[in-house]
């Protein structure tokens, strides 16, 4: 047999330049923190309890009786229609489920579809940051330059004039979050109008990330971008059932946009995943559905657990912006002596046995707000209880 002698097994860099500038993300790296040190995980932002029984066991029969191959890649009509009737009763919002909504694996996969399915090189994509994890280096994925259009505390207030000066005729999409992960500002129906005259003007599209749509404590509730007129046919509305059932780990997402739009997603979303798992779909269709009840008493408790949280960080010496939504508090840590929130949080859970997550993570530039840290509140009571407790220890108070 003949063979190759004399070669050099040199192994290339196989990431793309596009996605080297990004590290591990945070949230793993927070949770594997929490975890080493049996610290309470205060950080990664998913429930410790488990959600409806009702869902689980309709998942379950789903799952027993079948089928379980391979559902419509725009995922299953019982789904998709449910998405729509709960468009409808929430926001009075009317959306064809055959042409409008496609299914995805979680709003990640929906934004990624989304991001892959419209920008190509040479497009601008506008950020709002603090901006989630995945916006950017998705974007970069797909070529597209990212301007960022900076948010700062403690007010988190659009700059208007920032804002249109941001836009130009480059300008392939603007992409925001609302209730935004992790300030907790909820925009209002004037700021997503304006947004949409600036996507009219520059003949561009929106994007928005809703996963905390019930999630809103301030008075005049969610505005979802599909309500606002001029957005109906320009926007995509990326969401998921994550945190409204409490079940992170099922990765049901969809997006929402007019047909032509809805089109680009599922081009791109039967590349990358073809399509989603049936059973769960089954079980978060009749989820969807639950009575007022359901979602009265989820934003009841998370309101408490908001109330506890901040109450208690407050007393304990940070200054605490309280979240007008999300499951998420911002605490600065300068009145307890310390100004930089990635050290605060790698030494958090060996020292206290507290967990949280970097604020600065979320900017663009680790100067924007480094004197902040995010906590999570979508734990039991009694796991919040014990993380205030170890704080309250720690600091000796
Ligand atoms: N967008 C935001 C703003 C988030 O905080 C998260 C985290 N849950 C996601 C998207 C991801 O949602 P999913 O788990 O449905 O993919
Ligand atoms: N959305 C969650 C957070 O902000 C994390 C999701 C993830 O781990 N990718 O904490």
């Amino acid at each position: 047999m003949k063979t190759i002698t004399n070669i050099k097994n040199k192994i290339s860099e196989p990431t793309t330049r596009a996605l080297r500038p990004f590290g591990t993300s945070i949230f793993t790296e927070m949770t594997a923190l929490a975890s080493e040190f049996g610290a309470v995980n205060l950080s990664q932002g998913f429930p410790d309890f488990e959600g409806p029984l009702e869902v689980r066991q309709k998942a379950a029969e789903a799952i027993i009786r079948g089928p379980n191959q391979y559902p419509p890649s725009m995922g299953i009509p019982s789904f998709r229609k449910a998405i729509a009737r709960k468009m409808m009763r929430f926001y009075g919002v009317e959306v064809d489920p055959d042409t409008e909504i496609t299914v995805t694996s979680g709003a990640t996969e929906g934004l990624c579809a989304t991001l892959l399915g419209i920008l190509e090189p040479g497009d601008e994509v506008i950020l709002i940051e603090p901006a989630y994890d995945s916006y950017a280096p998705i974007s970069a994925l797909a070529g597209a330059k990212i301007r960022f259009v900076r948010l700062t505390p403690p007010d988190f207030k659009l700059p208007m004039d920032e804002l249109e000066a941001a836009f130009n005729p480059a300008t392939k999409a603007i992409l925001i979050n609302t209730p935004q992960n992790p300030c907790g500002k909820v925009f209002t129906r004037e700021e997503l109008s304006f947004i949409g005259d600036l996507c009219i003007q520059h003949d561009c599209f929106a994007i928005s990330d809703e996963v905390y749509e019930h999630l809103v404590y301030s008075e005049g509730g969610h505005a979802t971008l599909l309500s606002i007129p001029s957005l109906r046919n320009r926007g995509f509305l990326v969401s998921s059932t994550a945190k409204t059932f409490s079940m992170t780990g099922w990765k049901q997402g969809y997006v929402i946009a007019a047909p032509s739009l809805s089109r680009a997603v599922r081009m791109s979303h039967q590349f990358i995943t073809f399509s989603g798992q049936p059973a769960l779909q089954e079980a978060m269709a009749a989820a969807i559905d639950s009575p007022d009840t359901y979602y009265e008493w989820l934003l009841d408790s998370y309101t408490k657990k908001r109330a506890f949280l901040c109450d208690a960080l407050k007393e304990l010496g940070f200054d605490v912006l309280e979240p007008e939504g999300s499951y998420y508090t911002l605490a600065d840590v300068r009145p307890l002596g310390f100004d930089d929130d990635y050290a605060f949080c790698r030494m958090l859970p060996r020292e206290a046995g507290v967990a949280a997550i970097p604020s600065s993570c979320f900017w663009s530039e680790r100067n924007c707000a480094r004197e902040y840290v995010r906590f999570c509140f979508c734990k039991k009571d009694e796991t919040l209880e014990e993380g205030v407790k170890r704080l309250r220890k720690w600091l000796g108070k």
